[in-house]
């Protein structure tokens, strides 16, 4: 059977741990050369030999996403290395734990820097290049943050929920340069970030227990239950999707 990313190129920010990782490695295995992104070089190395070992293409960039000209030269570093740049996955975020009042200035812009502006060099940089290779996909991974507050993260869900309009609006001005913008909304997903989360929380132990109860299939996500369906937004498999976003939280949100 054909691979359904065959002559793609990706980059997927934040992909040295949890559900960027996933993506890279799902998107490799399905054919895609991938550039790795985070600021560890050794786990993004790691992962970029372990990709090529198994036979596919991958590339490690060391780029801070907050960073516009950092992740600039992300874009170049990928075009150069694979001739072209067909989807994009801005994926990195952080957390900014702590209520509106005590969390500081520097937590406050550092999230939105990651978060928002971070998802936004991405395109800002590589729509250009989708749009010189005739076309591709953006999938950007927000979270169930987008649409319901979460105690103790303002500047997450801030962050998180900025980024379905605009989402949207790229999806608007870009469909015809054959361009489809979409993205992950996931739920609890067991990544090194989930476990960060509830240190916020007096009663970490429990939260993730209680979590899951409220789950309507009784677990963690898995990154790789992201990574499939990031795989459906970055394919031909969505052809006709665009402007959408795909709750991925075992029923949380029902
Ligand atoms: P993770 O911590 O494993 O992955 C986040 C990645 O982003 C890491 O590789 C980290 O090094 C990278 N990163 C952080 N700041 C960066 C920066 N300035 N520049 C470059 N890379 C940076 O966690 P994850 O859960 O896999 O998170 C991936 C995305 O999914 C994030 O945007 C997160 O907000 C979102 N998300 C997570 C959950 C969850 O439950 N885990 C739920 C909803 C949404």
């Amino acid at each position: 059977m054909s691979k359904i990313l065959k002559n793609q190129v990706a980059i997927i920010t934040g992909s040295t741990s949890g559900m960027g990782e996933a993506i890279a490695r799902r998107f490799a295995a399905e054919g895609a050369s991938v550039v790795i992104n985070g600021r560890n070089e050794e786990r993004g190395k790691k992962i970029q030999d372990e990709i090529v070992n198994a036979g596919g293409e991958a590339a490690f960039y060391q780029a801070d996403v907050s960073s516009a000209p950092e992740v600039e030269a992300l874009v170049e570093f990928a075009a150069e290395r694979f001739s072209k740049v067909t989807i994009l996955v801005p994926n990195a975020g952080i957390l900014g734990n702590g209520l509106a009042t005590e969390i500081s200035l520097e937590t406050w812009e550092k999230t939105i820097g990651v978060n928002l502006n971070g998802v936004y060099y991405l395109c800002r940089y590589g729509l250009p290049k989708l749009i010189e290779a005739g076309g591709g996909t953006v999938v950007i991974n927000a979270s169930i943050a987008s649409f319901k507050s979460f105690p103790k993260h303002p500047a997450y869900c801030a962050s998180k929920g900025a980024l379905i309009p605009l989402m949207k609006n790229l999806a608007q001005d870009y469909a015809k340069h054959n361009i489809r913008v979409n993205a992950l909304c996931p739920g609890p997903i067991d990544t090194p970030l989930i476990w960060d989360s509830v240190k916020a929380f007096p009663n970490a132990d429990s939260i993730i227990d209680e979590t899951i109860e409220m789950t309507c299939v009784k677990r963690l996500g898995t990154p790789n239950d992201v990574a499939e369906a990031a795989l459906f937004f970055a394919s031909d498999r969505s052809s006709f999707i665009t402007g959408s976003s795909l709750v991925i939280d075992g029923g949380i949100m029902c």
